[in-house]
């Protein structure tokens, strides 16, 4: 590698390549933690032109090359595998424009989100992609891996922001795609084979993003229902009546428990316990029309309580329940998390089915569900006690997933932790597309070369 690292420096420079034995722990794992590994070098160009030469050079050498955005992803597609060149985004970050009657901002790929979220606060305007990892997730690796969030109900995920590209391909090739008008039919839309393929076909390193303007008003409540029936209905329901509705997250009880369990700040939010909690927002709407759609479905029996949160230290309280995942992870020794797809309609049918599947091969099963039940999307956190079960706890889950025709990410990708269960919930036509398409892009196999795909 001693080589490699000699012909990579002179054709970025000193600064943009570090050698094997400076290399700190940061690019050796993703946020999920699943087997770390020190990358072989990592190269940190500072715009797409020096990155389009060290790819160009890679790719000539065949060397494989993992791409790291913020890396909080959760699927180890960021992860190096042994031998591999880390390419890190970080310094190809900032704002490179931002059009205020077009609503649209253009930003390099190691912009971190709330970054932006920012900068189109600053102006009365609004980026509404939103996740936890927002801090520190970049917009590159957000696209990446197409990700969802607490608004995709009504704004969509990262793909339906995404205007404009410009993308590194595998030799080194620069393509630039910037669009920013919202409808423009000429020929293939190519952005979209680089949006949610993680990685595998191109280096994000420019987007226009489109923006919205700001909110006015915004309503948060979390309701209490009898059972998960009336939980779809209501957000039907809701939607109609409240045409604003921005996040609808759905909470099992032995969830919310959980929660109040590990986590002494948060308490049980209504006297009694209920069957489903719904963390429900919504915008444009008053309070008094928010408080009497609220109302109706209680005369209606779909809504067994609710609380209107009347500040915002009361809507934070709401949301540390549905934020509280990761301190209850935190407290386990081995656990299984799911971010899973499923028709709607389906759903119920599917935790019962989950449950029992569940209940059939482990004497001491926890389930807790959770979820962004509007796009379709639910959490699992499961466990055992023993690690041993981790791996048979995702066989048996993912195995009803495929029964119901669900999918096995909704949010996370494939990566490296799901490869064995995409054809699961693809058919071998669309694998072979897939394939074909990798091939034709990246021949050599060098960029994230081993995600998505069991057997690249
Ligand atoms: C607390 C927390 C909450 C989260 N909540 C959500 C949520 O609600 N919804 C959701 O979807 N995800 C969520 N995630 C997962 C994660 O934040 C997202 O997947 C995020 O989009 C990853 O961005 P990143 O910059 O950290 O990418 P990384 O982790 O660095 O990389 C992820 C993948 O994208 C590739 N990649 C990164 N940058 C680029 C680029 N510029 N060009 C090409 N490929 C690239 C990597 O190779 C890798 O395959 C959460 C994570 C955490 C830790």
């Amino acid at each position: 590698m001693q080589n490699h690292y000699v012909a990579l420096t002179e054709i970025l420079d000193s600064r943009s390549v570090i050698n094997t034995d400076a290399i700190d722990v940061r690019y050796h794992v993703d946020w999920g933690g699943v087997n770390p590994c020190a990358p072989s070098l990592v190269l940190r160009p500072e715009d797409s032109t020096a990155l389009s030469k060290a790819l160009n050079y890679c790719n000539e050498q065949g060397l494989a090359v993992v791409t790291q955005g913020g890396m909080t992803g959760l699927s180890s597609g960021a992860t190096p595998l042994v031998g591999e060149i880390a390419l890190s985004l970080e310094r190809i970050n900032g704002i490179t424009e931002l059009d205020c009657e077009g609503m649209t901002m253009t930003v390099k790929a190691g912009t971190p989100l709330q970054v932006i979220q920012q900068a189109a606060e600053d102006v009365g305007l609004r980026f509404p992609l939103d996740l936890g990892a927002r801090g520190s997730c970049q917009i590159g690796g957000n696209v990446a891996t197409n990700a969802g969030g607490n608004q995709v109900v009504r704004f969509g995920s990262a793909r339906a922001l995404v205007l404009g590209m410009e993308v590194v391909l595998a030799n080194g090739t620069v393509m630039r795609s910037m669009n920013k008008m919202i409808k423009n039919n000429a020929g293939y839309d190519l952005k979209h084979l680089f949006i949610g393929s993680e990685g595998t076909l191109g280096v994000i390193t420019e987007l226009v993003l489109r923006l919205y303007p700001a909110k006015k008003t915004q309503q948060t409540a979390l309701c209490a229902l009898p059972d998960f029936a009336s939980t779809t209905t209501f957000l039907r329901e809701i939607m109609a009546e409240i045409p604003g509705v921005t996040s609808f997250e759905v909470m099992w009880q032995n969830y919310v428990n959980a929660i109040c369990e590990v986590n002494e700040q948060v308490r049980q939010p209504f006297d009694e316990q209920h069957a489903i909690y719904v963390l429900l927002e919504a915008e444009g709407c008053t309070q008094d029309q928010f408080h009497q759609a609220l109302f109706d479905k209680m005369e209606d029996g779909l809504v067994s309580d609710a609380l209107v949160a009347s500040s915002l230290k009361d809507s934070d309280a709401f949301w540390a329940i549905r934020d509280g995942v990761a301190d209850l992870m935190a407290g386990l020794n081995g656990f299984a998390t799911f971010d899973v797809g499923l028709p709607i309609s389906s759903m119920e049918d599917f935790v019962a089915a989950t449950d029992n599947a569940l209940q059939a091969r482990f004497s001491n099963i926890n389930n807790l569900p959770l979820g962004h039940i509007a796009d379709g999307n639910l959490h699992f956190i499961t466990w055992t006690g023993d690690p041993a079960d981790v791996k048979p706890i995702y066989d048996t889950v993912y195995e009803v997933v495929h029964q119901f025709d669900g999918t096995v990410t909704a949010e996370h990708g494939i990566g490296m932790s799901k490869r064995e269960y995409l054809p699961l919930c693809r058919s071998s036509e669309e694998l072979e597309l897939m394939r074909v398409l990798k091939k034709t892009m990246d021949p050599k196999g060098i960029l994230n070369s081993g995600r998505i795909f069991l057997d690249e």
